[in-house]
């Protein structure tokens, strides 16, 4: 089992803990290094790093860039960035600058299905407004009633194909990975295996030609180990991590108690033919830990 979890969300975007929570969540289940994750912001950081100061943890800066890739939406993670980067800060404001105006457009969407007041209901739920996101409208739907969980409402409403999915233009790959890499970050590929589900996800050859372009544009690693993949996948990822001679990451996706696929930390560990990509910020820690990553 892994200690580490380099992928998670507080309430900075469509988490429920505050920084300081998650943090505090992370260290009582074990996690020795933890990195903060959220969506398109990065102004959760300085408070978690405070807490995982606390607890005695290695904490890493990270973000996950919302981005648009042919009609595919990405997650890029940026794992041991600097914040302070100009051109990210920049970025990051660019991209969620579209997201109050998207979100009006999904209400009206809604609206137009009979489900009225949504926008009030997912802004209410939405601790960082400048994030509000379709997280927020399940959160929502379901308080009101609509659906069980937050999961049958993105299969009934917000998914691609959905009364309320509204088309969105995210940022760039190049951008988003000159952005991570420009402020000393490593560029992760998130949870790949989530863009081949279902009637609008991708193929085999695209996805082989995505990781293709993603390492030729700089990318450094895939994430194998997430809350969102198969057993199964953990392996299919780790052999095309190996053929496309990128890293390996790690990390639960925790948005909530009881709402995410995984809680925080204790991952299974990375397969045996997996590089690590915690060896790109820290050599020695792999070794450190007694435990053995490579085949
Ligand atoms: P947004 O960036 O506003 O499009 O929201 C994307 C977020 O919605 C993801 O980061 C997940 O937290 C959540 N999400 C996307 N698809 C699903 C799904 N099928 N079930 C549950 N949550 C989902
Ligand atoms: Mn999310
Ligand atoms: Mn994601
Ligand atoms: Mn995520």
């Amino acid at each position: 089992m892994l200690d580490y979890d380099l992928h998670c969300h507080s309430n900075i975007s469509d988490g429920i803990l505050t920084p300081t929570a998650l943090v505090e969540r992370a260290a009582l289940r074990g996690v020795k290094m933890l990195a903060l994750t959220d969506h398109d912001d990065m102004h959760g950081l300085d408070e978690a790093r405070s807490a995982a100061l606390q607890y005695g943890m290695r904490f890493i800066n990270g973000v996950e860039i919302s981005v648009t890739w042919r009609k595919h939406t990405l997650h890029i993670v940026g794992l041991n960035i600097d914040p302070a980067f100009p051109a990210l800060q920049a970025g990051l404001e660019k991209v969620r600058s579209g997201r109050g105006i998207r979100a009006q457009k999904m209400a009206d969407e809604l609206a137009k299905i009979g489900i009225g007041g949504v926008f009030q209901g997912a802004l209410k739920l939405a601790s960082n407004p400048n994030m509000i996101g379709r997280t927020h409208f399940a959160r929502y739907l379901v308080e009101a009633g609509y659906c069980k969980d937050v999961k049958s409402v993105f299969n009934r409403y917000l998914a691609m194909g959905k009364p309320g999915y509204v088309p969105h233009q995210w940022a760039d790959l190049s951008g988003a990975i000159s952005w991570i890499k420009g402020s000393g970050g490593v560029v992760v590929l998130a949870h790949p295996g989530r863009y081949m589900v279902g009637r609008h996800g991708m193929g085999k050859q695209t996805m082989h030609q995505l990781l293709c372009e993603f390492a030729n544009m700089g990318g450094q690693a895939l994430e194998v180990v997430t809350g969102s993949h198969t057993a199964e996948q953990y392996a299919e990822f780790a052999r095309y991590a190996e053929e496309f001679n990128l890293l390996c990451s790690c990390g639960s996706d925790f948005h909530g108690p009881n709402e995410s696929y995984r809680d925080l930390g204790r991952l299974p560990d990375l397969p045996l033919i997996c590089r690590p990509v915690w060896e790109l910020w820290d050599k020695t820690i792999a070794g450190e830990s007694g435990q053995t990553f490579r085949g």
